[in-house]
């Protein structure tokens, strides 16, 4: 099939949850095929990413032919590059991300399968989920055994809040308990060394966002210190073992 149209706004939004996206809130775009699917995607980066949409993508967009996964895929690519004298990352990747599922969505509704389906025949029925905050108690009566604390450093003081904190996840959830922090670049290396130790007899099973995602070096040199096993391609997502082995 061929896409015959795409176009993004910008909702007149009357009320915005208090969150680092609330400057660049969510956008909608439309992509309608030549078969006649209409696929929704939602998008981050506000008012300028509905003008990439709509100035540039959808322009290059239109007459393209997708039937697979892999097109959507080459999609994104064609894109991406497409977009690299403006992009890279911010709010370009916000834009193309809410095309990217527009097509999946028009991809799902011409094949009649879930979009989950069309990634991946087996899927699971059940599937575990984590809540973020700082309300361990709350999230233990929803039936949540997982936690991610939003974590900003504000100084030495942050130490003794951080581990009581994962203290107490690990007492009310349990043995099986995921505690994880997502400190949005507050930390560095020697600040991680220091909480993965303070927070070893607690088990930590991400940090996230350590470092800014344009500081490479130190986070490779994190990453030898603590032979990470993971770290995601767009932000400082490092996730540190127990005890610093690679498994
Ligand atoms: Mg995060």
């Amino acid at each position: 099939m061929k896409i015959k149209s795409v176009s993004a706004v910008y909702p007149n939004y009357r009320h915005t949850v208090p969150s680092w996206r609330t400057h660049l809130w969510q956008i909608v775009i439309r992509v309608e095929t030549s078969t006649g699917q209409i696929g929704w995607g939602y998008g981050g980066g506000g008012k300028a990413a509905v003008e990439i949409v709509n100035g540039h993508f959808a322009e290059i967009l239109v007459g393209k032919s997708f039937d697979s996964v892999s097109d959507i895929s080459d999609l994104w690519d064609f894109l991406y590059t497409a977009s690299i004298p403006y992009g890279r990352k911010g709010i370009a990747i916000m834009a193309l991300s809410g095309v990217d599922l527009a097509l999946f969505d028009a991809l799902g509704k011409a094949e009649m399968k879930p979009v989950a389906k069309l990634i991946n025949a087996s899927t699971k029925d059940r599937m575990r989920c984590y809540a973020t905050g700082p309300d361990t108690d709350y999230y233990a009566e929803l039936g949540f055994t997982a936690q991610k604390f939003p974590f900003q450093w504000q100084g030495d003081e942050s130490e003794a809040a951080g581990v009581a904190m994962a203290e107490k996840a690990r007492s009310v959830f349990g043995k099986d308990a995921e505690v994880m922090f997502d400190v949005y670049m507050t930390w560095n290396s020697e600040i991680t060394l220091r909480m993965h130790e303070a927070l070893k007899h607690v088990g930590i099973h991400w940090y996230e966002d350590i470092l800014t995602p344009d500081d490479l070096e130190e986070l490779g040199e994190l990453r030898i210190m603590s032979s990470a096993t993971r770290i995601g391609t767009s932000t400082t997502y490092l996730s540190l073992r127990r005890n610093f082995q690679i498994t």
